[in-house]
């Protein structure tokens, strides 16, 4: 739904008014860009090898002085092409710019203007193949200034400091009730909008904790879940109710809660179903998909059983199927629970690997083998029906498909085994079903995922929207949230026509 090229209206319009400011033409003028170009990126401090041992977070954050000096390098351009490349149209030169002038407080408030996540945001988004690739810096250097670092920077910051101990009503009490479904990114951001425009929200989520896919599926060391917790906190604060352990389809339908007097509903349940590739051996005991063997160590602490009540098989020879970002997640946790060996098996090559950059980098530093052009075809085996072996096949890359990647081809009698105590499979994942066959009437595509308008993330159903991954399939966060953004305008207007 994004166009890298284009800016709405209402995007230029602002951004347009804020470079005109003259306390930001004074800050251009006190360095030449001639001067700019010649500082050099602040590169993200990131703990040394010792990070394998534990679940603390690798990267540390940019301190105030390396912030302010890359701020530095930020042109502030009249047609800032970074804003273009961001989902959700954030005025990166004008919180860089506060960044620049020792206004920390201010830059994390203009982050909130267009993005409800920040300190999520500056660590998980893929800003290379977004803000980043497009930076005019780039252009000219090879090398783009740091957004998500200082995206980073700016939310840690305000968080430590207590400048967001509360985010603040706009609009009076409405008296009207929002049930939002899912308290991942897409569902977070609608309550918070909501709330802020004085409707009275409940979120309802299935597990016992609230933050989706950022709380049961990306690591701690590489998004600590205190960061939710505070965003969470805020939110409750606001008056935002939760209502954990609360399947939505299962303890009550979207009719039973329209029954109950809520009035429009938001659907943000994520794609949580896993897939497999269904070959021989897949249900031997020591191969998980991804979201259980995540969800065991991150949500469910199997990595401090028995303290914990949830075990994990920790295998000395973990191999793990897929090439993005939950792969990687989920190969760095099998090295973190004492893997000797542990191996990415990927069809493709290394530059067709959807994981993020960063990821990949930390993954070889931290001593993951990758296995690139290679195939699972079967799995072996023990007499214990526990999982020693796994049949691969070599794969060569032919015409590009569909995706526009090129086709992995089978190299025939490239057969090889590599021995293994635990698998982990992580190929992608579907929208879990439950409720589209629960609500009589809501439309659903292809794949499982529920259709909308991209305007308002208007579903088939009066006062029903959707948005994030349950109509994207799996993506990313700052999309998940650009559609909560949108839903949530929309949802307002639906509630502020019904009085
Ligand atoms: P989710 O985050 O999936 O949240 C959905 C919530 O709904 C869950 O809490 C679920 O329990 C709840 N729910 C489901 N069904 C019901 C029901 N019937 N009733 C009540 N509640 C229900 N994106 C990035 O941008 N960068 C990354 O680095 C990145 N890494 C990732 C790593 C992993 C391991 C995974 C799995 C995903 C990653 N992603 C990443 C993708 C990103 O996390 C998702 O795109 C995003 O979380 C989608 O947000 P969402 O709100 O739509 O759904
Ligand atoms: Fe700054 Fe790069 Fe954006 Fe220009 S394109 S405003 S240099 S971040």
């Amino acid at each position: 739904m994004s166009d890298k090229s284009k800016l709405s209206p209402e995007t230029e319009s602002r951004l347009k008014a804020s470079f005109n400011l003259e306390w930001r033409k004074e800050l251009r003028a006190r360095i030449p860009v001639k001067e700019r170009l010649e500082i050099g990126r602040r590169e993200m401090p990131a703990r040394g090898h010792e990070r394998v041992r534990d679940f603390l977070e690798v990267n540390q954050g940019l301190s105030v002085e390396e912030a302010v000096l890359e701020a530095k390098r930020c042109l502030d351009c009249g047609r800032p092409s970074c804003v273009s490349g961001c989902p959700v149209g954030i005025d990166i030169p004008g919180f860089i710019k506060l960044i620049e002038a020792g206004e920390f407080a201010a830059s994390a408030r203009k982050l909130r203007e267009t993005n409800s996540l920040p300190a999520v945001c500056g660590r998980v988004c893929p800003q290379e193949t977004q803000c980043e690739q497009v930076c005019n810096v780039a252009k000219t250097t090879g090398v783009p200034v740091a957004i998500g670092n200082l995206e980073r920077f700016a939310a840690d910051l305000a968080m430590r400091s207590g400048t967001f101990a509360s985010l603040e009503r706009t609009a009076a009490p409405t008296g009207k009730k929002a049930a939002v479904v899912g308290a991942g990114p897409a569902g977070l951001t609608v309550a918070g909008e909501l709330a802020k425009l004085g409707h009275s929200v409940t979120v309802f989520e299935a597990l016992h904790q609230p933050g989706g896919v950022l709380v049961y599926g990306i690591p701690e060391f590489r998004l600590p879940n205190r960061i939710l917790w505070a965003e969470c906190g805020l939110l409750e604060r606001l008056g935002v109710e939760f209502r954990m352990n609360f399947i939505v389809g299962k303890t009550a339908t979207i009719e039973d809660l329209r029954a109950d007097g809520y009035e429009a509903f938001f659907i943000g349940t994520g794609a949580g179903l896993p897939n497999f590739m269904n070959i021989p051996g897949e249900n031997l005991a020591g191969i998980y998909s991804a979201n259980e063997y995540l969800t065991r160590v991150n949500l469910l602490r199997a990595c401090e059983f028995p303290v914990a009540d949830t075990p994990v098989f920790r295998g000395k020879r973990t191999a793990v199927v897929g090439g993005g970002n939950v792969a990687l997640d989920s190969v760095r946790t099998a090295r973190r629970l004492g893997a000797e060996k542990a191996m990415i098996i990927y069809r493709r090559s290394r530059v067709e690997m959807p994981a993020r950059a960063e990821e990949v980098r930390h993954a070889e530093e931290e001593g993951v083998e990758f296995h690139f052009l290679t195939v699972p075809i079967r799995y072996i085996g023990d007499s214990r029906g526990r999982v020693a072996a796994v049949e691969c096949q070599r794969m060569e890359l032919g015409e590009p498909d569909a995706s526009g990647r090129r086709k992995p081809v089978p190299v025939p009698g490239s057969e090889f085994t590599l021995e293994v105590d635990v698998v982990v499979v992580a190929i992608g994942q579907s929208p879990n079903p439950l409720i589209p066959q629960t609500t009589s009437g809501l439309k659903v595509g292809r794949w499982g995922n529920i259709e909308v308008d991209p305007e308002t993330m208007a579903t088939s159903l009066p006062g029903v929207f959707a948005g994030g991954d349950i109509v994207r399939g799996g993506a990313t966060v700052i999309l998940a949230m650009g559609d909560g953004r949108r839903a949530a305008a929309a949802m307002d207007r639906y509630l502020c026509e019904k009085r």
